[in-house]
């Protein structure tokens, strides 16, 4: 098996060679921002799924954290790396963290260092659905983490996942103090109930790029929901990047069946990302070389 290559600070080295110290800063206390992006195949080559997107809200962590992030030069990675591993369907990692430079909790002096990944994927939610345990652990609260992909904040959508997961489920559901429901570990959620669609908003949910998506295709209403609209909602789904549209099949011990609404948007969406849609073929990127400057 031909090693993966994987793209650091400029270069595309061997798996085995994309290495970083056991003291890295991000390893001890998790500073770091990531992305989950996709790209697929398509008639075309391969396309990444509203890039651009992904690595805005990247750049809003780095700048939280102070972490040095050429957007552009990892829009052109994310390209590099698919070609380089010769990926049409592919998941595309980029990370980028302190590396080095001490474990002070004072980050201005640190370094960082940037890499990026594409991976086979293979989705973990398909449209057999997905049976969901609303979890005892709370979200973060954005006013402790704000809602971004920083690499710590996953700590806390791990230990809900292994609840879920101990407990026979796939997927963990968090609700607030309150009662309103926040998302899932990895995935928004949607309601649909008298054929309307409604996207769960919530301010320590991530703002998922996938969610805004079909916000957008299906002209969805986006508000703050309580759990007990859950009970009476006819068709439950979640979004994602890596869970597209999974239809929700169990609600702890609440059966639901994949609804036609979600159904149709999940062939809709797939139609979108895999570039068969004309209309929005501008939220694809077809990745292309880098043009050698002057
Ligand atoms: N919430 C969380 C916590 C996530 O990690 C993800 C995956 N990035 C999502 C929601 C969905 O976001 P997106 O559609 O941008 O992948």
């Amino acid at each position: 098996m031909t090693s993966l290559k994987i793209w650091m600070d400029g270069h595309l080295v061997d798996q085995a060679d994309a290495t970083c110290s056991t003291l890295a800063h991000g390893l001890h206390y998790g500073t770091g921002v990531f992305e989950g992006i996709r790209a697929y195949a398509t008639p075309d080559g391969p396309a990444i799924f509203r890039l651009e997107d992904h690595l805005a809200r990247m750049q809003r962590g780095a700048d939280l954290l102070g972490l040095a992030f050429d957007r552009a030069r990892v829009s052109q990675a994310c390209q590099d790396v698919l070609r380089a591993n010769g990926m049409g369907d592919a998941y595309i990692r980029p990370l980028t963290f302190f590396a080095a430079g001490g474990l002070s909790l004072d980050v201005s002096a640190l370094q960082s260092r940037t890499i990026v990944a594409a991976l086979p994927w293979k989705t973990h939610c398909d449209e057999a659905g997905v049976p969901t345990h609303l979890s005892r652990y709370r979200r973060n609260p954005h006013t402790a983490l704000p809602a971004l992909k920083l690499c710590g904040g996953y700590v806390n959508a791990i230990l809900a996942k292994r609840e879920a997961m101990a407990k026979g489920f796939q997927e963990a559901l968090f609700v607030d103090d309150a009662g309103y429901v926040v998302e899932a570990t990895g995935e928004n959620l949607f309601l649909v109930k008298h054929g309307r669609v409604i996207a769960v908003e919530h301010p320590d949910a991530l703002p998922g790029i996938t969610r805004a998506t079909i916000i957008d295709l299906a002209g969805a209403d986006s508000r703050m929901v309580h759990l007990s609209e859950l009970e009476d909602a006819d068709e439950l789904f979640f979004t994602g990047t890596s869970a597209e549209v999974a239809p929700i099949t169990r609600l702890d011990g609440r059966t639901l069946k994949p609804g036609p609404v979600t159904m149709d948007l999940r062939q809709l969406y797939l139609d979108v990302v895999h570039g068969r849609v004309p209309a929005r073929r501008d939220w694809l990127t077809y990745a292309v070389e880098a043009e050698v400057g002057v």
